[in-house]
Parts: structure tokens; sequence; C-alpha cells
């Protein structure tokens, strides 16, 4: 059996389309939505993907503003330029690319970012609303782009068996969160690095989602024939042949998994460009949030 492969970059693109339209409303009722991604160092990772979310912004007619900072920014610097875009009525959304230098907490970076701008939803008010299903917070751009690629391959998930490799607050734990919640009603298992024979769990899955960065590590003996395959995982794997000098690698053999499973997603192509999708979707939601707050107010004084 040969999968279905998922193409989350076509997916992603009716997201970004649907994003460009509403940010056009928005702007023409004065409110136009802007994000800013603030970059401490120079992780060459990171800026790709940093550069990726800002030209996403701008090409859905956003505004974005890049903040760079040196390597050896102090917290209370990075606090400083936090607080200039929390107060900042341009900008609507704010992250802090990951990861941060040693010498910064980035518990407490999450934890500056005001909650109505936390479009990442890494802020622990945004983590607690995602957890009881309170439609106040955000939701992280990766889990949120996997249920929405689940809805649009119409993929089961009520009553059946999820298992997540991984239990990062950033992929894993939202995602089980979603998905066991009433609606996709889906029984969860999460995995980690400590759990005993992982391939037993594995094999049980209906829906099986790796997040964890170690490329091969899902072999086809630990798929169950059928299954729905999400591949999270991203490492750069050295590779000569390659103009860039490196390749992007999944965590699922992909060529042996493809003949067994259900539905499949690449990497590259997959997962991604669904979590720089979500993003900006994210972002539209805290702009119009702000639009609708200040419309109704203009209301309220006029008396109508
Ligand atoms: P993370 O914080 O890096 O944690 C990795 C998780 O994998 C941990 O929970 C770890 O377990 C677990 N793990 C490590 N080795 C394992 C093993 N042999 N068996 C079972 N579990 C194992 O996770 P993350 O931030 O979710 O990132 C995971 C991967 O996804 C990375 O490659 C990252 O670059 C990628 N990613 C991609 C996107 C995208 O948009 N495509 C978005 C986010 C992340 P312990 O907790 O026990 O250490």
């Amino acid at each position: 059996m040969a999968a279905k492969i998922i193409d989350g970059a076509a997916c992603g693109r009716e997201i970004r389309a649907e994003v460009a339209a509403e940010t056009a409303r928005l702007a023409a009722e004065g409110t136009t939505p802007g994000l800013a991604v603030i970059l401490v160092g120079a992780d060459p990772a990171s800026e790709v993907y940093v550069r990726s979310k800002t030209r996403a912004c701008h090409e859905a007619g956003m505004h974005d503003r890049l903040i760079q900072l040196p390597g050896s920014v102090t917290q209370d610097e990075l606090f400083g330029a936090i607080d200039g875009l929390n107060a900042d009525p341009e900008i609507h959304g704010i992250l802090v690319q990951l990861p941060l230098p040693p010498h910064i907490h980035p518990k407490a970076v999450l934890e500056r970012v005001h909650p109505s701008k936390d479009v990442d939803g890494f802020h622990p008010l945004n983590v607690g609303r995602a957890f009881v299903g309170d439609p106040r917070g955000f939701v992280p751009a990766t889990p949120a782009g996997i249920m929405e690629l689940l809805r649009h391959e119409r993929i089961e998930t009520h009553g059946r068996h999820v298992v997540i490799v991984g239990r990062s607050l950033i992929v894993s734990k939202p995602l089980a969160s979603l998905l066991m919640a009433p609606g996709p009603n889906a029984t969860v298992t999460l995995t980690h690095r400590h759990t005993v024979d992982l391939a037993q769990h594995t094999r049980m899955a209906d829906i099986l989602v790796v997040a964890v960065g170690k490329p091969g590590l899902i072999t086809a003996d630990m798929v169950k024939p059928g299954a729905a395959v999400f591949d999270v995982g991203t490492t750069r794997v050295p590779d000569e042949k390659h103009a860039k000098g490196y390749v992007i690698k999944g965590d699922v053999d992909f060529d042996a998994v493809a003949e067994k499973a259900g539905w499949i997603t690449p990497v590259p192509g997959g997962v991604g460009p669904m979590t720089i999708a979500m993003l900006l979707r994210n972002t539209v939601e805290a702009a119009m949030r702000v639009h609708h707050a200040r419309t109704k107010g203009e209301r309220r004084r006029m008396g109508v």
C-alpha cells in the first residue's frame, strides 16, 4: 500500500490566501495586522525561520517588523524590546524566536509578551486557556496546523488512538490536549525518551505524530498498516551534494513508511508550511480582537 502524501504546502497556501483576504478587509477598516519577530544572536537555522515568517507576513499584506539583537544582549534589554512592542498599537502579534542564548531564561521572556499579543501561544495564560478549551487563548501554530491537516484530509480522530512521540510544550502537549478534547475525541498516548519499548506504542497508533528531531527514528516496522503519520521533525543533515551543504530531514524513514502508511507528511513540505500559515492566522485573529474592541468602544461613545 502506498500512502497518500499530505501536501502541507498546498493547504498552507489556501490558509494564507484566506489570511490575506481577512488582512485586506481589516486594513480597509483601519486596522492592518502587524507581527513583530525578535531574533537574538545569529543562529543560521533561526535566521532562516525568521525570514520565512516575516516574508509570509509581508506577502499576506501585514506589517512585519524584525528586531535583531546581538547574542550578548542582556535579559533586561530584551525585556525592554518586548515592552516596546507590547505597547505598540501597530503590532498585534509578537514572537521571540527560540532558542535563546544560555544567559537568558526563556520562560521569563515568554511570560513578558502580553498574552493578547502572544500569537505563538507560549504564555502560561494561553497554555492554560488552550488546555481548558477557552477560545480567548492562542493555540500554538504547529499543533493547530496538524489539526487543520487532519480536517483537510478528513482523517477520523473520533475514538481513534493517537500516539505522539515527544512531550514538548511547543508541539506535543498542546496537540494532545486538542485531540483528546470533546469534538476530536481521540485517545492519546504521549511518549518520550524514557518510554519503554517505543515501537510497542507506535505500532498501536491509528494516527502517529513524531516531534523529536532524530532522523530515521521511526522505521516501517514501528508503524501500523494504514496509519496516518505526521512527521514534525526538522533536522539539518550535512549533504555536500546539495547547494546549501545540508538537507532537512524528518524523524520518519519516509520511503519505507510511505509503503505501509495510509497518509504521510513529507519533510519539507508537510507540517512546516502549516506552522507559518497558522501563525499568520493567529496574528489576524489578534488584530481582529483589537479591531472589534476599538469599533465597539467607538460605537458606544457615539451612542449607537
Ligand atoms: P523538543 O523540545 O526538542 O523535545 C524533543 C522530544 O523528543 C522530547 O520530549 C524528548 O523526550 C523526545 N525524545 C528524544 N529522543 C527520543 C527517543 N529516542 N524516543 C522517544 N522520544 C524521544 O521538541 P520540539 O520542540 O517539539 O521539536 C521536535 C522536532 O520538531 C525538532 O526537530 C524541531 O526542529 C521540530 N519542529 C518542527 C516544527 C515545524 O514547523 N515543522 C515546529 C516545531 C518543532 P524527553 O522529554 O524525555 O527528553
